[in-house]
């Protein structure tokens, strides 16, 4: 007999798997109970497809190992990455330089402009390990030196992420505390000769940036000195005036020529109101903070390596402490942009619901879509401090978070696009269901009379003669099955387990309620948001559903593991 391609892919995936495990031979014994225990139905068939797993695993056995890891590549693209990660459960930060046990102090920076996100989850969860590791401390501060973009609610939305994934700061702060101070510390820059009040337009600063060439403001610089105060005290207006640094105009680096450091904004800052006007840029803030905040090791993500120069440089000429300043790559999927500057328009637009959209990577989406914290941690961890540019693949995320929720969810029936098959000759009948195959999770009680609900793609593969058995029901032959009408008439059978026949998901009519499963497909093609990156599967489940409480996690069977959203919805977590 030949097995259907589902098991098929099963059958294989685990033979490879296991014989690249075990020096290019597979164990019979293991292979079949990994493979019943990913998919107990088979054991009603076992007779049948024991031959079959047999006969591909001597196929599979007879291969060099490099052909049977080349396999199970095509056939498991994320396969080997995802195992090295989550197989990995010991994870080690490589030591940090210059590091005294006690001493350590990093921090966590973020601009409350949006909602956190995962790509925040790994800079915050590196700091955190790090401040762990050193029994030294975590700052939390909030970079909050433009308020064209800041709001209170981003506050609180940063501060709630951070607490869902476990993480407590031990000094929580704001850059705007600390206006005051870096206001000082601009005028002191000045009056060293190492930054300047330029009065130019922005296209004049762009242009003879490019060209390399210092403007009128540079030059006169240390004659103009009284334009100075005048900053400092409200004169000028927004666009009118900046500070900027005395670099090099000729730099290759070009964050050297003359960066700003200070500009106007008249917007009401959330916390300061309209007091400031005068802002420092993160070029500015960022090094003055760290170092007065005792900032021993700093962690930046690559993308400001070329601004490391300015950083050392600002604090040099202010003869402040310089820390070590470290960089990782940013996070980032495929298809999934992770930046608020991608992430912001959509909901601005109302593509999707909000920041706790399930399709978004925000820290409230995703715990809405059934990501664990501890899930998140590991995965972070698992990527490490590495500057490589590859993008991690979704599938070792959720590689983690499977290992968690595996051993908590209940398996469930849920049949979409139902049919109604009404069952002649039958007694009703009450099953027991066991609430998860292997571990001890109690069991629920379904009532059956003669009707049960099928899912249409089971249903179409029904033809009129032919016997199938609803999973832990009992045996059936179909008499009559219309596709069209959704309806079909079959007769009871007997109670004996058949290993030949198809085995089928069914919900009694006795016991179901309409349920709707929510699932998140890809939010981009390419550069374009995916109109359908909401799947809305329909359909009915066991009634037992609307007995579980929000956020319980379960496995729809076949379907995957899904997070209850309310009594009538789940939200689909990930296969
Ligand atoms: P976004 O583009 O989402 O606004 P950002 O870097 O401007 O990102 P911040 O709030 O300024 O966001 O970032 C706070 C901290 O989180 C910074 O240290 C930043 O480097 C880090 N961070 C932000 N996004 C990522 C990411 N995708 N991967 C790793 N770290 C990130
Ligand atoms: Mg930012």
């Amino acid at each position: 007999m030949d097995i259907d391609m589902d098991t098929q892919k099963l059958v294989e995936v685990t033979i490879l798997r296991n014989a690249i495990d075990y020096n290019g031979s597979a164990k019979f014994d293991t292979v079949i109970s990994k493979i019943l225990g990913a998919k107990p139905e088979i054991k009603n068939n076992l007779k049948d497809v024991m031959p079959k797993i047999k006969e591909i695993m001597e196929q599979i056995n007879s291969l060099p190992i490099e052909r049977q890891r080349e396999l199970l590549l095509q056939k498991c693209p994320t396969y080997l990455e995802t195992k090295k990660a989550v197989e990995k459960n010991e994870f080690h930060l490589p030591p940090l330089l210059n590091a005294k046990h006690g001493k350590v102090v990093t921090r966590f920076p973020p601009e409350p402009n949006g909602y956190p996100h995962i790509g925040h989850a790994k800079a915050a969860v590196i700091d955190e390990e790090y401040a762990k590791m050193y029994a030294g401390k975590l700052i939390l501060r909030f970079d909050d030196t433009n308020p064209l973009n800041e709001k209170l609610e981003y506050y609180d939305a940063i501060m709630e992420g951070l607490s869902w994934l476990n993480i407590v700061p031990d000094i929580i702060k704001n850059t705007s505390d600390d206006i005051h101070l870096l206001h000082f510390y601009g005028k002191k820059l000045i009056n060293k000769g190492n930054a300047y009040i330029c009065l130019c337009d922005q296209n004049t600063i762009h242009h003879l940036r490019s060209k390399g060439l210092p403007c009128q403001c540079r030059i006169d610089s240390d004659k103009v000195l009284e334009n100075s105060d005048k900053i400092f005290n409200g004169y000028y207006h927004q666009n009118e005036a900046i500070i900027r640094f005395k670099g090099n105009m000729n730099s290759d680096n070009t964050a050297m020529r003359d960066p700003t450091l200070f500009r106007i904004i008249e917007n009401t800052h959330p916390l300061l109101g309209d007091k400031i006007i005068l802002w420092p840029t993160y070029d500015f803030a960022a090094p003055i903070e760290d170092s007065l905040d005792g900032v021993t090791h700093a962690f930046r993500t690559k993308e400001y390596e070329l601004r490391n120069e300015l950083y050392q440089q600002i604090l040099k000429n202010l003869e402040m402490r310089i820390p070590e300043v470290l960089e990782f790559s940013r996070l980032e999927f495929e298809g999934l942009p992770v930046s608020k500057r991608k992430l912001k328009p959509l909901i601005e637009e109302k593509k999707v619901e909000g920041w706790s959209d399930p399709r978004l990577p925000t820290l409230m989406g995703m715990k809405r879509r059934g990501f664990t914290p501890e899930a998140i941690r590991r995965f972070v961890l698992s990527l490490g401090i590495t500057l490589s540019e590859t993008k991690p693949s979704i599938g070792v995320l959720e590689a983690f978070n499977r290992k968690i929720i595996d051993s908590i969810s209940k398996r469930l029936l849920f049949v979409n696009d139902p049919v109604k098959i009404t069952i002649k000759n039958v007694k009703q009948k009450e099953v027991v269901f066991k609430n998860h195959p292997s571990i001890e999770m109690g069991s629920r009680k379904i009532y059956v009379n003669n009707v049960v609900f099928i899912s249409s793609q089971d249903a179409e593969k029904l033809k009129n003669g032919m016997e199938i058995r609803l999973i832990e029901l009992y045996n059936i032959k179909v008499s009559y099955i219309d596709i069209e009408k959704k309806e079909g008439i079959v007769e009871y059978r007997d109670n004996i387990l058949k290993e030949n026949i198809p085995k089928i998901q069914w919900v009694s009519e006795e016991d179901l309620v309409k349920y709707m499963i929510l699932k998140p497909t890809k939010l981009f093609i390419g550069d374009r948001f995916n109109h359908n990156s909401l799947e809305v599967i329909e359909g009915f489940a066991e009634s037992f559903v609307t007995t579980l409480s929000t956020n319980t996690m379960v496995q729809f069977i076949r379907l995957g593991f899904c997070r209850i959203e309310d009594n009538k919805s789940a939200i689909f977590t990930h296969k």
